[in-house]
């Protein structure tokens, strides 16, 4: 499962390079329309296995907890849930005005790009994924009923917490009474490290009961 997500996401990164050369910004956009509906049925599989932000701040990570530099002390303004939509508000009213009154496409995607890398480097990833992601607040919409998601038969769950620190989306969190995990469907990239990492098998993806 790991290797056919790798290799789905240097798919991903090269026909996104060939969007951004070629300038046609609608091929990518197509991607991002039909994941966005596609999430109401399978879940996040756009933030898992597309987004070359993501694979991008995947490997910022590794380099970043390597050197030691990010905190887990996050100012309260990259926690902020009206974040993300100020930003979408703000990209596409930018977008509006270049193209309108400056004839320019300006590459937002790879700005956003830039800005990922950048927090990722000092912050952990789930900060850039929940709480500045323009994509990731649309994608938490359609996927938070996923017909199809990633899930924890509760009877399996020991609680060993190691589902919560593999996920890099925060999407797992541990129940305070039954101390058994959880998953979020609005946060869940349908990654599958959990799956992995489970030592009791009790993730499964799944149908949403
Ligand atoms: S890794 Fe498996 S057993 Fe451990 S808390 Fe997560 S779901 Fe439960
Ligand atoms: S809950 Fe599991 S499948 Fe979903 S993003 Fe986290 S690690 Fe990946």
């Amino acid at each position: 499962m790991k290797k056919i997500r790798i290799v789905t996401q240097i798919i991903f990164l090269i026909f996104f390079s060939f969007v951004i050369v070629s300038g046609n910004m609608v091929l990518w956009l197509g991607v991002f329309l039909l994941s966005l509906l596609g999430a109401a049925v399978f879940g996040r599989f756009y933030c898992g296995y597309i987004c070359p932000m993501n694979t991008a701040m995947g490997v910022t990570a590794n380099l970043a907890k390597r050197l030691n530099w990010q905190t887990k002390s996050v100012p309260k303004v990259l926690k902020s849930k009206i974040l993300p939509w100020m930003i979408l508000a703000l990209m596409i009213a930018t977008m509006i005005v270049s193209k309108r009154v400056l004839q320019l496409e300006l590459p937002i995607l790879l700005i956003l790009m830039v800005l990922s890398i950048v927090i990722t480097l000092r912050y952990e990833e789930w900060v850039f994924h929940n709480h500045v992601c323009p994509y990731g607040a649309l994608l938490s919409l359609t996927g938070k009923g996923a017909k199809f998601s990633t899930k924890v038969d509760s009877s399996l769950c020991i609680g060993c917490k190691k589902c919560e620190k593999v996920c890099s989306s925060m999407a797992v969190k541990m129940e305070d009474i039954s101390k058994v995990a959880k998953i979020d469907s609005a946060l869940c990239h349908q990654c599958q490290a959990c799956t992995i990492i489970c030592p009791t098998k009790a993730i499964r993806y799944t149908k949403s009961s």
